[in-house]
């Protein structure tokens, strides 16, 4: 009987190339019991050779931090998968067939399923009687309309390479959309959202009653807003004519694409507080990289407002959404005309881990801070999964 008055708890694991990020979550009580951040995994200083010993590390940390996964109410582990593919749509019960499935999709998600497929092979082995759930990223934007998933090239080509916009980071859009709307105590259907989602990785969205009408990010997270080490939006043509012209090879270029492009290949810095202090002290690329990431989130908000036509909140979330006024002010000012007032002073006191409005009263839309938590979005599911809704 105890442990039925005990809290059911969900262990939710994100397993990178070479990190592995898990937290443990009550998700009845929206509460985190711990979380650790394993880094460097299967590089040559590390002691952390590979995905099983960081999970097993993170199991020694978490017992350490006093919750004994062998004797805590474990309901489910749940997956973090960035790309669901056409086939996945809903949090997915994980079996031998599901897994085989995902790692199909790994030619879509090059850089990103492997590791998550190894991280769920790894944590199913070493917690066998558990559930294991995948939630995967794109699945919010799946049903975006024809007109923004499609991209404009040859149709036949396109259905049979799946080439389409999925979108991603779309537990964080949902979540973060769906505690604005509590916030302003509206009913989520009944509201036009724009979700500026501004971390290490940055996307947009335009939902419309709950239903998303388009996103930034395309195929691959690659696409849209300038991030930490991608480049974000570019002409095509940029990689044949490297291909062409610098003869780099088509790993090479994707690596530079995925990795030393954006804030980094702008400037050598990806971090927005550095790149603020770079800024002060005069440094000239640094203010360029800041100069392109806020001019192509201004982009994207003008863009969003006139896909929703009348837009009745925005909300700014993730490490630099959450965190950095100056960016916010920068992405807003000036736009009085479209319906947006930021409130400066608001915005400045913004970002205590709450949920803030950081618009005057009497701007038509109210602009927000909203802390987004991707773990308990995902444990949530979990929870939904298991109980069969
Ligand atoms: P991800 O989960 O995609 O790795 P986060 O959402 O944690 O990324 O965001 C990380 C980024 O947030 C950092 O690289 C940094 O640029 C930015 N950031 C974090 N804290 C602050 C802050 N106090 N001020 C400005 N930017 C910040």
């Amino acid at each position: 009987m105890t442990t039925e008055t005990r809290a059911r708890l969900v262990l939710v694991i994100n397993s990178g190339s070479s990190s592995l990020k898990y937290q443990l979550v009550e998700p009845d009580a929206g509460v985190s019991r711990a979380s650790g951040h394993i880094e460097r995994i299967g590089e040559e200083s590390s002691p952390v050779a590979d995905h099983q010993a960081a999970l097993r590390l993170a199991f020694k940390q978490l017992t350490e931090a006093g919750s004994n996964l062998q004797t805590a109410d474990l309901a489910a582990v749940g997956h973090r998968v960035v790309h669901g593919g056409n086939e996945f749509h809903h949090p997915t019960l994980l079996d031998d067939v599901v897994v085989a499935e995902l790692k199909k999709l790994s030619t879509l998600a090059p850089l990103h399923n492997p590791p998550a497929v190894k991280g769920i092979e790894v944590a199913r082995k070493l917690l066998p009687d558990i559930p294991h759930i995948a939630v995967f990223d794109t699945a919010f934007f799946h049903d975006l309309p024809p007109a923004a998933a499609a991209y404009a090239i040859d149709r036949r080509l396109a259905e049979r390479w799946q080439i389409r916009r999925y979108g991603f980071h779309g537990t964080s859009h949902r979540y973060v959309s769906e505690q604005a709307a509590a916030f302003l105590e509206r009913s989520y259907h009944s509201l036009n959202q724009i979700v500026l989602h501004l971390g290490n990785g940055a996307s947009a969205s335009a939902i419309a009653g709950g239903r998303p009408l388009d996103t930034s990010m395309g195929l691959t997270p690659l696409e849209g807003l300038v991030m930490g080490t991608r480049s974000g939006d570019i002409d095509p043509s940029v990689v044949s004519y490297l291909w062409r012209s610098a003869q780099m090879g088509v790993d090479e270029i994707d690596s530079m694409l995925n990795h030393r492009s954006g804030l980094v290949g702008l400037a050598g810095e990806r971090d927005f507080r550095r790149l603020h202090a770079m800024i002060e002290s005069g440094d000239n690329s640094a203010q360029l990289a800041y100069d392109v990431f806020v001019h192509r989130l201004r982009k994207y908000i003008g863009a969003y407002l006139a896909v929703l036509g009348h837009t009745d909140v925005v909300s700014f979330t993730a490490g630099i959404g959450e965190n950095d006024a100056t960016v916010r002010r920068d992405a807003l000012t000036g736009i009085g005309e479209l319906g947006i007032v930021l409130d400066q002073r608001r915005n400045l006191s913004a970002g205590t881990g709450q949920i803030a409005r950081i618009s005057t009263d009497a701007s038509p839309i109210a602009v927000l801070v909203v802390p987004t938590n991707e773990e308990l979005a995902i444990a949530r599911d979990c929870m939904h999964v298991l109980a069969g809704s």
